[in-house]
């Protein structure tokens, strides 16, 4: 079992696997001058801890954090393994979403565009299953899809697994939460016995255990758990009595007054009610849940990224995949069961070179999770009274830019400079803003969000109403609630 544990406190680093040259590893000149070509000069850590296994042909366990370079990890191995002479599956890799399933196709055939001819397939719902059934009838190499679409191809037996070599199980954790298991596991056992399985995940949950017994030989584990600067996370536990929990994020936000926050809560109820209290006492505080449309989540996402609204309370679900770059602060409403999970939610804040507070608050009877959280963290954990807290600042937090958005967007062909343009130049009456209080500006299909300053937002709706966003009058709104 090669095991190889990177805490989150120093000194023990991912250096020591990362940074390896690709030329020690087993691959085809072919694939080594593709990837000096896409500029990957060195391995990543997860590279460089799974590939010598998955090169030999070893089941595999590897968990690393998102944007760590898993697909490189496990595509150089199904490269690797496959004879482009022999027109029949040889690989499969099964991924949570459609989206997923398109990154992957993307980067295999980026590494594999020095190979001879090979044939990669999406198989993912949303489509007709016909087109993809005729394509795969000409022979597809390597499929990557769903496992709702790929057990569909195999009901309907359109898709012949006899020659596939290689399984792969991409970010297993999410294809869990999403409730595929019973899908998963149709689909491997309608793989040949003798085949290789690589399973890749950001977290492990239980159910991956359960998976990995199930359905792969042997496993080598690699677990590289996220590093992260222990100085910058400043990490706080609070002791409160259960019922206390949503109050005290309020006081927690008056104290320590971060721009931004990610609030996590174990439940979908948990977050409506933290929500509620969080409107009553006047913050601009949002939600993510499954429950929203896909442009709903986008302007939630949006908001908060923009600085425009303070606090996101969320489940660890909906928080999937959430990459925010300035987050002053994690608030975990109740501490969670699974130690790693913790490392997980704190990792999102105290990113590049700034600061980050991660807060939790502890019911007296979850007070042996902390215990697991110190031993895997390697550090003792630094208690805190709520009491100390009350005689601060108590104004109201109020975040410093304000979104607005204008009903038109990609479709309209309307680009960030567009609104740059019409806020910083002389039309539309008004004083001519400067770069400085405008702030992130997103185009989306059918709306462009703009974030301006909070005190100039009432000026800037008039400008923008008033002048013209690629030569057309708009309708403008700031999203407060
Ligand atoms: P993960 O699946 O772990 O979330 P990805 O496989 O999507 O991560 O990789 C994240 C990014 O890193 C991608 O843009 C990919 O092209 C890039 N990448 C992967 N491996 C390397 C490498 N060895 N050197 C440079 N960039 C890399
Ligand atoms: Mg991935």
């Amino acid at each position: 079992m090669t095991d190889i544990e990177v805490p989150l406190a120093p000194p023990l680093s991912a250096a020591s696997v990362a940074g390896r040259s690709f030329n020690e590893m087993p691959l085809s000149p072919r694939l080594l001058a593709t990837l000096q070509q896409l500029d990957y000069l060195t391995m990543t850590s997860i590279q460089a801890a799974s590939l010598p296994i998955a090169l030999a042909g070893h089941d595999l366990i590897a968990q690393a954090k998102t944007g760590s370079g898993k697909t490189a990890a496990f595509a150089l191995a199904v490269l690797t393994n496959l004879n482009p002479r022999r027109f029949a599956v040889q690989a499969m890799v099964l991924c949570p979403t459609r989206e997923l399933a398109d990154q992957v196709t993307q980067e295999i055939r980026r590494l594999a565009r020095g190979e001879d001819n090979i044939k990669i397939m999406t198989l993912c719902g949303g489509t007709t299953l016909r087109p993809q059934r005729a394509s795969l009838e000409h022979g597809a190499h390597i499929v990557v899809g769903t496992p709702g679409r790929i057990m569909d191809h195999l009901e309907r037996g359109s898709l012949n697994l006899e020659a596939l070599n290689t399984l792969v199980l991409d970010e297993a954790d999410r294809m869990l939460d999403m409730g595929f298991y019973d899908d998963i596991a149709f689909v491997a056992r309608q793989c040949p016995a003798g085949r290789q399985t690589l399973l890749f995940s950001a977290t492990y949950p239980e159910g991956i255990e359960r998976l990995a017994r199930q359905f792969l030989r042997n496993p080598q584990e690699v677990k590289l758990l996220e590093q992260h600067d222990g100085s910058k996370i400043r990490q706080r536990f609070y002791e409160v009595k259960h019922e206390g929990r949503l109050p005290a994020v309020a006081i927690l936000l008056k104290h320590y007054r971060p721009v931004s926050t990610l609030a996590f809560c174990n439940t979908k109820q948990q977050c409506r009610d933290l929500l509620d209290v969080l409107h009553a006492q006047g913050f601009h505080a949002l939600t993510l849940n499954g429950d929203l449309e896909q442009r709903e989540r986008d302007q939630v996402l949006i908001q908060f990224a923009n600085r425009s609204c303070s606090v996101l309370v969320a489940t660890d679900v909906a928080a999937r995949g959430l990459d925010i770059a300035r987050l002053e602060a994690v608030i975990n409403v109740d501490v969670t069961p699974d130690p790693e999970i913790h490392i997980h939610r704190i990792g999102r804040t105290g990113r590049a070179d700034e600061d980050g507070w991660a807060l939790s608050l502890c019911s007296p009877a979850d007070k042996r999770r902390v215990g697991a959280i110190a031993q895997m963290m390697g550090s003792e954990p630094e208690w805190h009274g709520l009491g100390s807290l009350q005689s601060g600042n108590d104004s109201p937090l109020v975040p410093p830019m304000v979104t607005l958005q204008i009903l038109g967007g990609r479709k309209e062909k309307i680009r960030s400079g567009d609104v740059l343009g019409a806020l910083t130049g002389d039309a539309g009456g008004e004083r001519k803003f400067t770069r400085e209080q405008v702030g992130k500006i997103t185009v989306t299909d059918q709306s462009t969000y703009v974030a301006v300053e909070r005190s100039s937002a009432r000026e800037a709706v008039r400008k923008l109403s008033a002048g013209k966003v690629k030569g057309k009058t708009v309708k403008v709104r700031a999203l407060e609630d």
